[in-house]
């Protein structure tokens, strides 16, 4: 079965396969973008539902035109068309009904893949790519698109088991350290933990189907992460004590963002590879706001918020007297009858003199904007990535996955943020919100600029 890949004088194909969801897909193809200025041909291989979106929200001609190499294939995810894809939908359905079919369709494609594919990045999630891989003789590398902290801590949940630090029970301080992940036992607590780690079922299944994807991760030929030496150096070297070909080549959209505006100028219009459509007009509302006056709150594009955390959040913000530009995702504010589209209606109308309301803003923009002085975030690997580039302190509200570890990275290790995790209390948003904006400005602005600082200079290195 295995294909002739020998005596090439064509350049080598790659295929890029994400999980289905918007941060993996945003993170691998900018790697396939970077691949391909690199002279590399391109396949990036979407689900339908999710090119759909991209052909309908994105500039996919243009996109072809810039990159002559770079092909978009499509795949089912296994699920109907017409399947909302929301809430907790991806764990739930990924054993029983998605990887059968994900697995079938990637074979498919490769087997019928002309020129052939001679190596294959996969999302270090889809643990089956190796088999297919594998079965056809073709070189695989993983890409992990969450955190490197994150990704160390999956792998050694077995070993936290093993010494009796989990499961945590009913009544459990959860400051208690968790002491059995090596290069965290300084920091590392009970409630920094991904979130399934809470239940007291330590056969969860959850939890052994993120553990078992990330040690298969680690059988690839290569595992690349989404992060820069600068940033991560200490945990890159404890993975590397299980997989010595471990590669950092991010942060990627800085990355790309370096060798676009190097080829093309600073003016270039980059995609922005977007699953929503982006309302710009933030950036009108912004440019009349004085420097880093206004604070960002964007969850990302899978959580959602109860109609009754979302009031919370927004009197916290109001009460504070710092500006706000908010982003609620439509569908995203969980309440009864349509109670949860009011809310949003009824806030924005409340909240016109001192916040902007947008359903999606374009993020990189926004958090380059001179105006913005802090990111309120649920810390999802590439939300933060994107705040450290720019230089934007953060204020974590983490909500599950990678998110819990990364917030307290950002608190504890970085110091460049604070972590609100496991509350939604209005005066804490509030007293929260003044000390990044106000009250202790000054020494969270000259952290984040001297993080983003130095992930420059590497990058400038790469
Ligand atoms: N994003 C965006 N506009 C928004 C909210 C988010 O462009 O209004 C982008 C953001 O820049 C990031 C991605 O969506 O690249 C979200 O990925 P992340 O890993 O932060 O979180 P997830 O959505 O996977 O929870």
């Amino acid at each position: 079965m295995e294909q002739d890949r020998s005596s090439q004088s064509r350049p080598p194909h790659v295929l890029v396969f994400p999980l289905p969801l918007q941060g993996h897909i945003n993170s691998m193809i900018k790697l396939a973008e970077l691949l391909a200025i690199a002279g590399f041909k391109l396949t990036f291989l979407n689900s339908h539902h999710n090119h759909e979106r991209l052909v309908k929200f994105n500039n996919i001609a243009a996109h072809s035109e810039r990159y002559p190499g770079f092909q978009f294939k499509t795949i089912t995810d296994g699920l109907p068309l017409n399947h909302p894809r929301s809430g907790s939908w991806f764990l739930d359905m990924f054993e029983d009904t998605m990887e059968l079919k994900m697995k079938e369709s990637l074979r498919e494609v490769l087997v019928n893949s002309s020129p052939p594919v001679d190596c294959i990045i996969g999302d270090g999630f889809l643990g089956f790519a190796l088999d297919v891989a594998k079965e056809l003789g073709i070189p695989i590398i993983f890409f992990r698109t969450s955190s490197p902290c994150c990704f160390w801590v999956y792998h050694s949940i077995p070993d936290i088991i093993q010494a009796g630090e989990l499961p945590i029970n009913g009544s459990e301080d959860m400051d208690r350290l968790i002491t059995t992940v090596p290069g965290m036992e300084t920091y590392l607590r009970c409630r920094d933990l991904p979130t399934f780690c809470r239940k007291l079922d330590i056969e969860d299944s959850s939890m052994k189907l993120v553990v078992k994807q990330t040690r298969k991760s680690l059988q690839a030929d290569a595992l690349i992460l989404n992060t820069a030496e600068e940033l991560d150096g200490p945990i890159l070297s404890q993975i590397r004590t299980k997989c010595p070909r471990v590669y950092a080549v991010g942060p990627l959209h800085a990355q790309l963002n370096t060798r676009l505006n190097a080829k093309h100028g600073e003016s270039y219009d980059h995609f922005s590879n977007t699953l929503w459509e982006v309302d710009k007009s933030c950036i009108f509302w912004l440019n009349k706001q004085p420097n880093r006056s206004v604070i960002y709150v964007s969850f990302g594009s899978i959580t959602s918020t109860s109609r009754e955390q979302l009031v919370e959040l927004w009197y916290g913000l109001l009460n504070s007297k710092t500006k706000f530009l908010l982003v609620v995702r439509p569908n995203s504010v969980i309440g009864k009858d349509g109670e949860g589209e009011d809310v949003v209606m009824e806030l924005m109308e409340k909240s016109k003199d001192r916040g902007y309301i947008v359903n999606w803003a374009p993020q990189e923009a926004v958090l380059n904007h001179p105006a913005i002085g802090g990111f309120f975030t649920h810390n999802g690997w590439n939300s933060t990535l994107e705040s450290i580039v720019a230089g934007v302190p953060m204020i974590c509200w983490p909500q599950f996955a990678d998110q819990h570890v990364n917030s307290r990275v950002v608190s504890e290790v970085w110091k460049i943020g604070l972590d609100m995790k496991d509350v939604c209390d209005s005066k804490i948003v509030e007293k929260m919100v003044n000390d990044v904006m106000v009250d202790r400005k000054e020494e969270f602005a000259k952290s984040a600029s001297e993080m983003a600082k130095e992930d420059k200079e590497e990058i400038k290195m790469v």
